[in-house]
């Protein structure tokens, strides 16, 4: 009788496995793990568009540097020159080419001005953007946080719960023959993670499908009885 006691505390282990089946289904099911997918592709998207911006920003700021100091040292020539010009001294000729130097030079300050103020332009447009993406970013990570520390609390809690069963199981199955436990294992393999069921009135517990008296008196006299219709273990 020994064996039949174990047959049905097999249907404990059962419970047990299909609530462990349950939570890890439930563990990498989680509503939060796409969404942390798509929230962590966005902020690194997000990143990775600031990173451009940030390098446009830069290399504008270099740009703006050298046009500047260009600008100066035009400016310079342009004021030396034409001190040099009112200074006087100078034949007619000399005073002509001087005139024509300076006024060269006067153009070229205004071209570098108008250089250096499309620059400026980029470099605050580029600001703007840099800053606002700056913000995007922040609140993509945010989003991204919010959703990892639910996933870890959902992932600690089911952990938990998972080891309180494991746990059972470990006091149960030392009390169940290896040889029986070796076949519900099998049998829970081969038929979607459930082994056995249990004989109620006159229908299996698994599959749900009847058996006619005469299929119950037949088993009834084997040693690990199985249902004629799914082959589960039958605890009868
Ligand atoms: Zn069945």
């Amino acid at each position: 009788m020994n064996e039949f006691r174990s047959l049905a505390d097999l249907l404990d282990l059962q419970a047990l496995d299909s609530a462990i089946d349950r939570l890890l289904e439930e563990r990498s099911g989680l509503p939060e793990l796409e969404r942390f997918k798509a929230a962590h592709e966005e902020a690194a998207a997000i990143g990775a568009d600031l990173a451009r911006l940030e390098g446009e920003l830069t290399t504008t700021r270099r740009a703006l540097d050298k046009a500047e100091g260009e600008l100066e040292i035009l400016e310079q020539k342009a004021t030396v020159t034409e001190q040099r010009l009112y200074a006087g001294g100078m034949n007619a000729r000399e005073t002509e080419h001087m005139q024509a130097d300076v006024a060269m030079l006067k153009h070229q300050v205004g071209d570098q001005e108008e250089a250096v103020l499309v620059l400026i332009d980029q470099r605050e447009s580029l600001d703007e953007q840099v800053s606002g993406r700056s913000s995007d970013h922040e609140q993509a990570l945010a989003a991204k946080g919010e959703l990892e520390a639910a996933i870890k609390e959902a992932w600690s809690r089911i952990d938990a719960e998972i080891a309180r069963k494991e746990a059972r199981k470990s006091d149960l199955v030392p009390s169940i023959d290896d040889d029986l436990v070796a076949l519900y294992e099998k049998s829970r393999e081969a038929h979607a993670g459930v082994g056995v069921g249990a004989l109620e009135n006159e229908t299996c517990g698994a599959c749900h499908v009847g058996l006619s008296p005469r299929e119950v008196a037949v088993l009834k006299r084997e040693e690990f009885p199985r249902c004629v219709h799914c082959n589960r273990l039958l605890v009868i």
